[in-house]
């Protein structure tokens, strides 16, 4: 079997839907023109420019905001705070990424549609609960099928919809 791996998107999807974390570490590939996630894109793009930098971290990137005694924060964009924890999970993941590398840092998590900030700290309660997520998400993506499909109000808006349901 291909050497599956954690990332902060599967760290979001643990929070919505463990059959999407499944299909998605297994790289079926969810339909791109669903205009949620568009919607989304075009929001990321358009807010928040003019403070940005990237990193990249493995294979994700990460926009730094600002250099704060001598931490730098880490920002991500969402279009909507309706799944914060998911939102709050995944910056937290890429913090503990960011500290285990010896970089210390915080997030903030923007929603610039709600013009709303909220600021996430990697305390060690988040770690262990991290670390925890991240034995369950490996046991998920290393089962040989998804769990089947369950009827929640993300699947409206997800672009494994028709995949699921038709
Ligand atoms: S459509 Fe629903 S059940 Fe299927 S992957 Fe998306 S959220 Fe999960």
């Amino acid at each position: 079997m291909e050497d599956l791996k954690v990332t902060g998107t599967l760290i979001w999807y643990y929070y919505i839907c463990k059959r999407e974390v499944w299909l998605m570490a297994h790289g079926i590939v969810a339909d791109q023109d669903n205009q949620y996630i568009d919607l989304g894109r075009f929001i990321q793009e358009q807010s928040y420019q003019r403070d940005r930098k990237e990193i990249s971290l493995g294979n994700i990137k990460l926009d730094v905001f600002r250099k704060e005694q001598g931490q730098i924060v880490i920002g991500e964009v969402k279009k909507s705070s309706k799944f914060i924890d998911s939102a709050r999970m995944q910056l937290a993941y890429y913090l503990y990424e960011l500290e285990q590398k010896g970089i210390k840092g915080s997030g903030v998590l923007m929603f610039p549609k709600e013009k709303k900030k909220e600021e996430v700290v990697l305390t060690d309660t988040v770690k262990v609960e991290l670390d925890k997520v991240v034995r369950d998400i490996l046991r998920i993506i290393y089962e040989p099928k998804p769990q089947p499909p369950e009827k929640i109000s993300y699947c409206r808006n997800c672009g494994y919809n028709e995949f699921c349901w038709s």
